[in-house]
């Protein structure tokens, strides 16, 4: 018989395992999120925030994107070949 800490641990472990199994693009490598960074001058410019696959299977478009449209990115992870886990 498992003690109730055993028990505990178990069921800790097999949360932690089934929240790995969600595949999203959030844990992919390919995964570009950039805040974008002012302009200093007119000689040096900024850049645009970006958020997208870096394989180009989606890209928000930073004018018009919803949050749906995220969602829907980050979701395509789950049947998309480019797919890599990353380590950070
Ligand atoms: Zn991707």
């Amino acid at each position: 018989m498992l003690t109730e800490q055993q028990q505990t641990v178990m069921l800790k472990k097999s949360k932690e395992e089934a929240l790995k199994m969600v595949t999203l693009c959030l844990w992919c490598k390919h995964f570009l999120l950039s805040f974008g960074t002012d302009d200093y001058s007119e000689l040096t410019p900024g850049n645009p925030p970006e958020c997208q696959c870096y394989k180009g299977h989606w890209c928000l478009d930073r004018y018009s994107f919803t949050m749906k449209d995220y969602r829907i990115g980050m979701l395509k992870a789950q049947t998309c070949l480019d797919f890599e886990r990353s380590d950070e």
